[in-house]
């Protein structure tokens, strides 16, 4: 009862702040001028584009069996499967050229052409996109204790929900060389877009090569993918800083000249973090060092939280999303037992762990208020080898590349 009447004010809201600000309801981009690369030498004047108008709704507001234009939306108390990605692979022939890291990107990642068809096949399936901080929220229980729910989403009518993730999303340095693009930009016209090198060492600016900006135009091109205007959560290490931007420390040796570059960078990654909130994208923790919570000491554990919370929480603002790095469970069973690593995770204010598994499972916990999920990982280990347990999303045989990844076993062929 008490939802339902804060979704009709939230409607009532939603309708006001549409109507005050011509249908535009997200702030604007709160650096305007401050290019991402201004060190060009000349004061460019040029005034950024006006951003285009991107409404981020919420899911849980929709009114139950209510019709908006033209769309009937009902509920939905089923699963919500949740897929997660790698960077995914922009030249396949730096990736699988032999060398050490080749089959790791082969284990682990898509390329871009595969990414483009498992998008368009989830699509076709009638996945639309959630955000993954709305299928739970957090509420009082009888005990008068905090505790999570599973809010019921109201979705066109015949659509199943889908969160995205993306892990690592930090351009770490032993990518670049091998097929990935470098660095999130700014384009000419304001939108996300990467920075890169193709193989012949020219300079790239595209919104075809990396995850995000093609997942952004992929919505450009089917609004009714993404019918609340969510895109993805981008789950962040620090110790190579973010999103391409070297906003890290080092405590071993630090110079002024470091301390200033990083200042630097953490000014030019600001306006990318901004864009990338205005069109739907949200944040997470991958731990700082992309460390295993089920083997490093509490200490480690914390002092590891607190220098994520420093370089990179201080960046991206704070998020109730954590993702075990190597989906690594803390304390043995997270779901069994509540450790104290989980405990004391939860009490720095995540609610939402998640590891990896076989299917999109979920479980609210009992004894404190957090729920685990495992997320789906599509990659080149299960479009070789599960192509079974992804018929639901898309058939590995029409997806896998297999003429440019190495020649390894595929369990279907
Ligand atoms: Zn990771």
């Amino acid at each position: 009862m008490m939802r339902r009447l804060t979704a009709l004010l939230l409607t009532l809201l939603t309708l006001l702040s549409l109507t005050a600000c011509g249908g535009q309801s997200s702030d604007p981009p709160a650096e305007g001028p401050d290019a991402p690369d201004a060190g060009e030498g000349e004061p460019v004047e040029v005034l950024p584009p006006e951003p285009e108008p991107y409404t981020i709704l919420d899911p849980t507001v929709m009114p139950e069996g209510g019709v908006r234009d033209g769309v009937t939306y009902v509920a939905w108390d089923g699963i919500v499967e949740h897929l997660f990605f790698h960077p995914v692979v922009a030249y396949p022939e730096l990736a699988f050229d032999g060398d050490a890291q080749a089959n790791g990107i082969d284990d682990y990642m898509v390329t871009v052409d595969e990414y483009d068809k498992i998008l368009q096949s989830v699509y076709d399936k009638g996945y639309v996109l959630v955000d993954i901080g709305d299928v739970w929220s957090e509420t009082t229980g009888e005990d008068g204790q905090p505790k999570m729910v599973k809010n019921t989403l109201y979705l066109p009518e015949g659509k199943k929900p889908l969160i995205l993730s993306f892990d690592d999303t930090n351009y770490y340095e032993y990518m670049l060389s091998n097929g990935f693009t470098y660095k999130l930009v700014l384009d000419e016209n304001g939108k996300i877009a990467s920075w890169g090198k193709d193989p012949q060492g020219n300079e790239v600016v595209s919104r075809d090569l990396d995850a995000i900006p093609i997942l952004d135009k992929f919505v450009e091109e089917h609004p009714d993918f993404s019918p609340f205007g969510a895109k993805g959560c981008l789950s962040l290490t620090g110790y190579e800083g973010i999103l391409g931007y070297r906003t890290q420390t080092d405590t071993k040796s630090w110079t002024a000249a470091q301390e200033a570059n990083r200042q630097k960078e953490i000014e030019a990654v600001k306006p990318i973090i901004a864009e990338l909130k205005r069109t739907g994208w949200t944040f997470g923790s991958h731990t700082w060092g992309h460390i295993r919570l089920g083997s490093k000491s509490l200490e480690t554990i914390q002092e590891d939280t607190q220098r994520w919370f420093d370089e990179v929480g201080s960046l991206v603002g704070p998020t109730t999303i954590l993702f075990y790095p190597h989906g690594e469970r803390p304390d043995g069973n997270d779901w069994q037992n509540t450790g104290p690593v989980f405990r004391y995770l939860q009490s720095q204010g995540f609610r939402v762990f998640c590891s990896v598994g076989i299917e999109s499972f979920s479980y609210i916990k009992k004894d404190i208020c957090a729920v685990i999920c495992d997320r789906l990982h599509p990659d080149g280990t299960t479009l070789r080898h599960s192509r079974d347990r992804y018929l639901q999303f898309y058939d590995a045989k029409d997806i896998m590349d297999v003429a440019v990844r190495p020649q390894r076993e595929i369990d279907w062929a």
